[in-house]
């Protein structure tokens, strides 16, 4: 049992010790205690079913014994040496993780967090390519740094200070809410708009690909420095773009003289069951990946990836990055990554993914208010709206509402998007098949609970 601060005298250091947010709280935040695996528990001993990992960090499980083993072995060797010598495990990691990535990916720059490997991805691409303009999507989060804050295209997430010079954003291919829709098109099991007739080449992507164009034509002059995207966006509310609209999207790029930045820190390592990269479900090849997060199982790590010859650009003045590749967080890295492969975690999202998702599926088909389920293995959004036919969000206290009520029966999800109506689940890649059936069993519960009160909104479509 845990012997540490009462839930009050926590709560007091908060109000005046901790930096005030406004990142979505509980009503009464939770005080997390343990975590092992898929499990957590608070103050009180009470268990929950992590359906969020820590927003997808916690990639193989909650003190993981491999990863843990690993970290206490390299405790007693060496710390830290600031990257001026060589060290068994960032070299050895370097090694590992490049043979996951094509061939012309090859060298790789680390960093502590998934905002400095977007600001050294801007910086890498500037001074490759000579060029300044960089290009992102709307609703895209790509980090919260001075610079990466200018490719993320959230007002929720910004300051109104200067951010993102020769940054520009095009409209982001959204097939929900996007103005042009497109549903049909997405790469998921379970497709929500039975509007759209088309079959693949889809108008709609076309159409926000134009978008691309007018940005590159009328916002930059000459060529791109780069576009950065994510696979499928993460906290915009798992947002998947159209079939096919990526690769045109890179070949619009290619064409014009810029590089291609794949925003890996959430699709990463597997996650979409597929494929270890998000950007191989698009089939694209990025010139750049970066990534964080999941990489080091809620260890502080990040890293950006790149070819031979846009690293030899940085060259010409000094770089270092003090705790960037150290080796604690390499040996947990290279720990996460043995796992990964050698416990078939890739074979797990996509198998406990296609139950969660199909269970999803039949919520969206039961209630009004669930307008979209969508995403890929276990990276999985449902929106929530008032009704199916205006789509206009769920509000922020009716979120709010279901969403407690999911975790006082034990279940945390996120919740994401730009008015916060998407619930996202994006657990460690070690649930099972019963968890996917616990968590589809408290949310058709919560809705239920939420929408009988409101008989306008009861059931079905
Ligand atoms: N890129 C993506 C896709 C992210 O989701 C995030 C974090 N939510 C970041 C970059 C920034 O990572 P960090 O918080 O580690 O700086």
């Amino acid at each position: 049992p845990y012997k540490g601060r009462s839930y009050e005298e926590t709560m007091k250091i908060k109000r005046s010790n901790i930096a005030p947010t406004k990142v979505p709280a509980y009503s009464k935040p939770l005080l997390l205690t343990q975590g092992k695996m898929q499990w957590l528990w608070d103050d009180e001993g009470r268990r929950y079913l992590d359906m969020f990992a820590g927003i997808v960090t916690v990639s193989v499980g909650h003190c993981h014994p491999t990863v843990v083993g690993g970290l206490k072995e390299q405790l007693d060797e060496i710390w830290h040496t600031t990257n001026l010598y060589l060290t068994p495990p960032m070299h050895e990691y370097a090694e590992k993780l490049t043979s996951t990535l094509p061939d012309h990916l090859k060298v790789c720059f680390f960093t502590n967090s998934g905002s400095e490997a977007n600001d050294l991805a801007i910086a890498l691409a500037r001074q490759y390519t000579s060029s300044f303009d960089v290009i992102s999507f709307r609703n895209a989060y790509h980090g919260g740094s001075p610079y990466s804050v200018g490719l993320t295209a959230h007002g929720t997430w910004k300051h109104s200070y200067p951010n993102g010079f020769g940054i520009h954003h095009s409209m982001n291919p959204d097939p929900y809410q996007g103005v042009w829709g497109g549903s049909k098109c997405r790469d998921s099991l379970v497709q929500a708009d039975r509007q759209c007739g088309c079959d693949g080449e889809c108008e709609a992507g076309e159409r926000y690909l134009e978008q691309l164009k007018e940005v590159l034509d009328y916002s930059v002059g000459g060529r791109p420095a780069a576009l950065f995207a994510e696979p499928v966006q993460g906290v915009g509310g798992v947002v998947q773009f159209p079939k096919k609209f990526l690769k045109k999207a890179y070949e619009l790029i290619h064409e014009r003289g810029g590089l291609c930045v794949s925003d890996e820190v959430q699709t990463g390592f597997g996650r979409l069951g597929s494929h270890m990269w998000g950007f191989e479900t698009h089939g694209v090849t990025p010139d750049i990946v970066t990534m964080a997060k999941g990489i080091a199982n809620g260890f502080p790590m990040g890293a950006v990836v790149t070819t031979k010859e846009i690293a030899q650009a940085f060259t010409g003045t000094l770089h270092l990055n003090t705790f960037a590749g150290n080796p604690l967080a390499c040996t947990v890295a290279s720990k996460v990554l043995d796992v990964i492969q050698g416990e078939d975690t890739m074979g797990l999202c996509r198998r406990v993914g296609e139950r969660l998702i199909r269970g999803l599926a039949t919520l969206r088909d039961e209630f009004n208010i669930v307008g979209d389920v969508r995403g890929k293995g276990l990276m999985l959004g449902v929106e929530m709206v008032q009704d199916k036919g205006s789509r206009a969000p769920l509000s922020g206290p009716d979120m709010l509402e279901i969403w407690d009520n999911m975790k006082n029966m034990g279940l945390i999800v996120g919740k994401g998007g730009l008015r916060g109506n998407t619930f996202r689940l994006k657990p460690p890649m070690c649930i099972t098949e019963e968890d996917a059936d616990f968590t589809i069993g408290v949310m058709r519960k919560c809705i239920s609970d939420f929408a009988n009160k409101q008989p306008q909104r009861k059931v079905t479509i």
